[in-house]
């Protein structure tokens, strides 16, 4: 084969194989919400990888200064390092949704017990901090097999995926980038995804997270939007208002599908 033929026969893979295993949108495998259907200024802002500080009491202080509520998808061995800082979490009145275990890319292989052990564990882990059971999943990276997808459906939980505040945030640009990209995105009913820690790992820098997070909870409360749990906003979205017979998430799978343009798109300063 020609290497030009060669390149584009493994471009094509690759893309098809991020579509249907990566892709926020995709529901290749299966119903997978990353965003509800609402017609009021409701949306979830969501912080995964932590607890990792001082990012993650830098944005619960941040959150709390413009009434907003998040939830933040924390990763079992990080729970087990700072427990004083998930309790703080569920104390202030955000939503834990599970992470995984150890953030692995090979932990997305392995077989259905060991998979719904690296949950339990991490169940365990936030319950023994916070006095809370998680009643959300979402898949490190958004990676999800049918496996996946029924493995975290027999154990209990929602798979919860969501929109990426920034396709760079993780290497840290301007905040002013990172919130204007993610103002663009937001309708009623986003689910915004942001970072406050690096996979298992302490201490990755997310200073420009943490400002870029102000700038966005800013605007919005500025102009009228309620920034909620993720709970909360599939409750008060249309599916669980009024359940179809057969896809309890049907709505939401029909609203992603929905792409008008954003409402906001502006930041405050
Ligand atoms: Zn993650």
């Amino acid at each position: 084969m020609r290497p030009v033929r060669f390149t584009a026969a493994v471009a094509a893979t690759l893309s098809a194989s991020y579509l249907a295993l990566m892709a926020p949108w995709t529901q290749f495998f299966g119903a997978f919400i990353w965003r509800a259907s609402t017609e009021e200024k409701l949306v979830a802002l969501t912080f995964d990888d932590g607890p990792s500080e001082p990012f993650t009491t830098k944005i619960l202080d941040v959150l709390d200064a413009h009434g907003a509520v998040g939830t933040f998808f924390v990763v079992g061995h990080n729970v087990d390092r700072s427990p004083d800082v998930v309790r703080r979490i569920a104390h202030a009145g955000h939503e834990l949704g599970n992470h995984s275990l150890g953030h692995q890319f090979r932990r997305s292989f392995v077989g259905r017990q060991e998979m719904l052990s690296d949950i339990e564990t991490t169940q365990e882990l936030i319950e023994r901090a916070s006095g809370i059971r998680p009643a959300l999943f979402r898949p490190p990276w958004l990676f999800r097999t049918p496996r996946i997808l029924q493995t975290v459906g027999a154990a209990g939980l929602r798979t919860i995926g969501g929109e990426f505040c920034h396709i760079l945030e993780v290497f840290q640009p301007n905040p002013t980038r990172i919130a204007t990209s993610t103002l663009r995105k937001i309708r009623p009913g986003s689910i915004i995804i942001f970072h406050d820690g690096c996979n298992a790992r302490q201490g990755v820098d997310r200073i420009e997270t943490v400002r870029a997070v102000d700038l966005v909870a800013s605007s919005l409360a500025s102009n009228g939007w309620q920034m909620v749990s993720v709970s909360e906003l599939l409750r008060r979205s249309c599916a669980d208002r009024n359940p179809p017979p057969t896809s309890p998430i049907s709505c939401h799978v029909t609203a992603a599908k929905d792409r008008r343009p954003s409402i906001v798109h502006s930041i405050d300063r």
